[in-house]
């Protein structure tokens, strides 16, 4: 592993650190609708000057930013405590899938109000009955002219509320083996016929949905990629979603546990002798998740195809984030349990809201149990699971 950095990339995160001091992006709202105002009007400074998709290539209005460029990007964000970017599965899935699969006329119609969050996206994958098992995903969209007839449900939509575009992976033959015959189609959410149902989370939040479709027609024109052939799309879209997130994962967890580390100092838990051993315990984990980290991304600067080390990554870091929160809230006592309409909450109630978030963190982007299996399979090299 190489730690240092070119003085290019130097120049790169110093050019944005000016800038993030120059526009700090202020608090956030608490109110999730208050907040999507809040993150449309970010992203569209962000893409202003230059710096939304900084992962795209530049001729589609990206910054072409290397690897090591990108990370630099997250760590700069972190450190501004910047909020994620609200149209992230349009920046880090839906782009990076119409810049490899989509027609002229789709990049065109789509690519920029991506990056200016004019338009926020969401991901139509998850169903009822198709989660782990995605290919097992029932909606149906039936060709009629020059229209699809789209019917079915999707679950867990995260920000389907706030969404004016779907990519939904969508059953065009019936017939055909359950990986074949999926479409890849970009549905209109302000079609007639697409009902969104929030869902609370156990956080108190509702960025979840039930997203339900009846006979929603939907141009042929919106199939990305071939039809029947959206599978291996489909799976483009996730080894983005997962090669986007490896990285700041950590650094998100890495915010966190400095602030507790602060909290503990500022209430005086931290000369606690029981209090230090839990806290030293959290600080060595997220050391070794931060080594583990660098050493998938010299993997991937060495250009070696993505291998079961994602996998590992995503159950160490959400294992390891729901023990950190779990420790946060033992420190601080009865306090841990005021949520932020308390006057006596702490850090505004933040630790119980970041412990409850948490426990979805096992769940999305593959369930433990499934980053077990690849990891017994692909690194112990068990039999496969029948
Ligand atoms: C925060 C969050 C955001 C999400 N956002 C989206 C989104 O925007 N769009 C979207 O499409 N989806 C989204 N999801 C859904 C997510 O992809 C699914 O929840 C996930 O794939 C698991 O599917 P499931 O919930 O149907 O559980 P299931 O697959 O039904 O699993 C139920 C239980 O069975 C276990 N299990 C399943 N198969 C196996 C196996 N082969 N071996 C051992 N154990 C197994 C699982 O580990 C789990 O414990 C999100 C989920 C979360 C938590």
């Amino acid at each position: 592993m190489n730690l240092s950095y070119s003085a290019d990339e130097e120049r790169f995160r110093a050019e944005l650190r000016a800038w993030l001091s120059a526009n700090p992006p202020g608090p956030e709202p608490e109110r999730l609708d208050e907040w999507v105002a809040y993150g449309k009007a970010w992203q569209r400074r962000l893409w202003e000057a230059g710096w939304s998709g900084v992962a795209w290539p530049a001729e589609y209005g990206g910054r072409g930013a290397s690897l090591i460029q990108q990370i630099i990007f997250q760590e700069e964000m972190a450190r501004a405590k910047a909020p994620l970017l609200i149209n992230l599965a349009g920046l880090t899935m839906g782009g990076p899938v119409l810049i490899a699969h989509g027609t002229d006329a789709q990049k065109r119609r789509h690519l920029e109000k991506i990056l200016a969050a004019d338009e926020i996206w969401c991901q139509g994958f998850s169903e009822p009955n198709a989660g782990s098992d995605l290919a097992a995903l029932r909606t149906r969209a039936v060709l009629d002219g020059d229209h699809f007839v789209v019917s079915g449900q999707k679950v867990w939509t995260s920000f389907a509320r706030y969404a004016d575009w779907c990519m939904a992976l969508v059953r065009t033959n019936p017939d055909a083996p359950k990986h074949k015959g999926i479409t890849f189609l970009l549905i209109d959410m302000h079609s007639p016929g697409v009902t969104v149902r929030p869902l609370r989370q156990i956080s108190g939040d509702e960025d979840f949905n039930e997203v339900f479709f009846d006979d929603v027609r939907v141009p042929r024109a919106n199939v990305i990629g071939e039809i029947d052939a959206g599978w291996d799309i489909a799976i483009t879209c996730l080894m983005h979603e997962r090669q986007t997130l490896t990285f700041s994962r950590q650094l998100q967890s890495s915010v966190a546990l400095h602030d507790m580390l602060a909290t503990a100092r500022a209430r005086g838990t931290a000369r606690d002798s029981l209090a230090r051993q839990a806290l030293a315990a959290v600080v060595v984990e997220a050391h070794a998740m931060r080594y583990t980290a660098y050493r998938n991304l010299t993997r991937a600067l060495r250009g070696e195809v993505p291998g079961p080390e994602g996998s590992i990554e995503k159950l160490f870091w959400s294992e390891m984030y729901q023990r950190q929160t779990e420790t946060a809230l033992a420190l601080l006592g009865p306090h841990g349990l005021l949520e932020k309409d308390s006057a006596h909450a702490v850090d505004h109630g933040r630790w119980p809201h970041l412990f409850l978030y948490a426990r979805g963190r096992t769940i999305a982007a593959g369930t433990s149990e499934v980053q077990r299996n690849i990891i017994a399979e692909r690194v112990l090299r068990l039999p496969r699971e029948r």
